[in-house]
């Protein structure tokens, strides 16, 4: 049995532009301000951690808010999502429908967005959200390097089965992903479908398994 942890932004969907919008309209309202966001790269950072350093607040300061930040965020992006070009990751669609029917995989999410907003975005690209059966979110812990552990703990717990570390897999595009990874000592395959600086970034990190994009699972990973 072996439980994947995909990371969505990058990995599985292209949001074009909507998680930034969403998260600059919950700011206004949850905060009234949107601090540095302009200028914030996210990078696979928590949106935990985007608060907290566009804010320049402490991480207590903004954990407090996390539970209504989460809810605010997810009905924004919600509402402004249709109206920006959100595609799936080449090779995303058709790799996450294969995973599902197999019977020796669990399916998980370790991401930094909240939890509805991960929702949203997976829908937008054309998942079902409901194919990943556990999840740790960027509303849950600051650092993303605590994420994999809450995960892992759930799956565990739904299914009854302990994961040895090299039977979790972790695939992400950004070093946070290759970082968190590390930490439980997971299989790792990166994804080089990620903005900016991030595909020489995660090979830089040399995964387990470095892949152009999805359509190379496959051809590249022994699952
Ligand atoms: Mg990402």
């Amino acid at each position: 049995m072996k439980l994947l942890l995909f990371d969505i932004d990058g990995t599985l969907v292209w949001t074009g532009g909507a998680g930034r919008e969403a998260t600059r309209l919950a700011m206004l309202e949850v905060f009234g301000t949107s601090g540095t966001l302009d200028t914030h790269t996210f990078g696979g950072k928590t949106d935990w951690l985007t608060l907290v350093e566009t804010l320049g607040k402490s991480e207590g300061e903004i954990g407090g808010h996390m539970p209504n930040y989460d809810m605010v965020m997810g009905r924004h992006i919600l509402h402004i999502i249709g109206d920006y070009p959100v595609a799936p990751c080449p090779g995303g669609l058709e790799l996450i429908e294969r995973l599902r029917q197999r019977d020796d995989v669990v399916l998980g999410l370790v991401t930094g967005n909240v939890q509805r907003g991960a929702g949203v975005k997976l829908a937008a690209a054309g998942y079902d959200p409901t194919d990943f059966v556990v999840g740790a979110y960027g509303n849950e812990r600051m650092q993303r390097d605590h994420l994999p552990e809450l995960a892992v703990a759930r799956a565990e717990e739904l299914t009854g089965h302990r994961f040895a570390p090299r039977d979790v897999w972790v695939i992400g595009d950004t070093a946070a992903d290759a970082s968190c990874a590390r930490v439980i000592n997971a299989t790792m395959v990166g994804v080089k479908t990620g903005y900016g600086p991030s595909p020489q970034e995660i090979a830089a990190c040399n995964p387990d398994y470095l892949l152009n994009d999805l359509t190379e699972f496959w051809d590249v990973v022994r699952l």
